[in-house]
């Protein structure tokens, strides 16, 4: 633990993985090295918000050197590392935790609907509405590989889920969509499309997980209002929206997507140049090193 008055870190960053810190096709991350660098050395949590599984994010975070908080399924968990507590000052944690010890080290806080729930609740949407939708318990590791590109062992992981299951629905049009917002809405959950497949969850959605994070952290140094930490936030698809109008600092990673009027409906949007790591890269050295510029100027 280190002592009360250790001062708070400059900026939360919260980022979405797939095409966003992680290559849309490759997955790869290494070239983001240089800006999560950064990061650890300067003590600036680096927060995963993924559509992932808990398990396939754990994977991850241990792979980039991560123990900030991440959170799960579109908001649906949040889980805190032990290296999390490590850094709080004295009397942020355990105490402050509500939830329970996950099963590997993990505290959880869990904010979504139950996963038995969601599949019955896609099953009945299908037979109700004669669409042709097909959600990841239906399918077996080959086929969630084949559709995701990741290898089996991964593919495994992902078919892990807690709070949000992925579904894939022919002949999308937007229109289509209509009819399957509003089932699920009469069920008190939602449909969130990403950029691989369509999401049936509860109301929870990562703006709500990271406002969760954002006040643990800015409780553990006792800020609040225009005092709190800023905070950066990245995404590439719809899913990511709630959480970049959120941030102080909103950043869309360029896909081959285009968002229209996105800039208008969230202040200070910047789009990155590049895609994936690259564009994550870029941005957030940029936004930092400006940063750093006025707190000298
Ligand atoms: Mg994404």
């Amino acid at each position: 633990m280190v002592d009360r008055d250790s001062s708070p870190p400059s900026h939360l960053v919260f980022t979405d993985l797939d095409g966003t810190l992680l290559d849309h096709r490759t997955y790869g991350w290494k070239e983001a090295a240089a800006a999560l660098e950064h990061c650890r050395k300067n003590g600036i949590p680096v927060i995963l918000v993924s559509s992932k599984t808990r398990a396939e994010m754990d994977v991850l975070r241990r792979e980039l050197n991560l123990s900030a908080p991440f959170v799960s399924e579109n908001g649906g968990g949040v889980f805190f590392p032990q290296e999390a507590f490590k850094d709080a000052p004295a009397g942020a944690f355990p105490s402050k935790i509500r939830g329970q010890e996950g099963s590997e080290g993990l505290w959880q806080w869990p904010l979504g609907v139950p996963y038995a729930r969601l599949v019955r609740a896609l099953s009945d949407m299908r037979k109700s509405l004669g669409l042709s939708l097909k959600g990841f318990s239906e399918m077996d590791v080959s086929e969630i590989s084949r559709l995701t590109g990741l290898d089996e062992k991964s593919a495994r992981l992902a078919a892990m889920r807690e709070y949000d299951e992925p579904f894939i629905f022919e002949g999308e049009t937007p229109d289509d969509l209509r009819p399957l917002h509003k089932s699920a809405a009469e069920r008190g959950l939602m449909v969130v499309s990403g950029g691989r497949f369509h999401h049936l969850m509860g109301n929870n959605h990562k703006g709500n997980a990271m406002a969760r994070i954002e006040s643990w952290y800015n409780k553990q140094y006792h800020l609040s209002g225009h005092g709190c930490i800023p905070t950066i936030a990245l995404g590439d698809s719809p899913n990511d929206f709630p959480m970049l109008l959120r941030a102080n600092f909103p950043v869309l990673i360029l896909s081959e997507r285009n968002f229209p009027d996105l800039e208008k409906r969230i202040q200070n949007l910047k789009t990155t140049q590049y895609p994936g790591p690259k564009g994550w890269n870029a941005a957030i050295l940029n936004i930092l090193s400006n940063s750093k510029e006025k707190a000298d100027a």
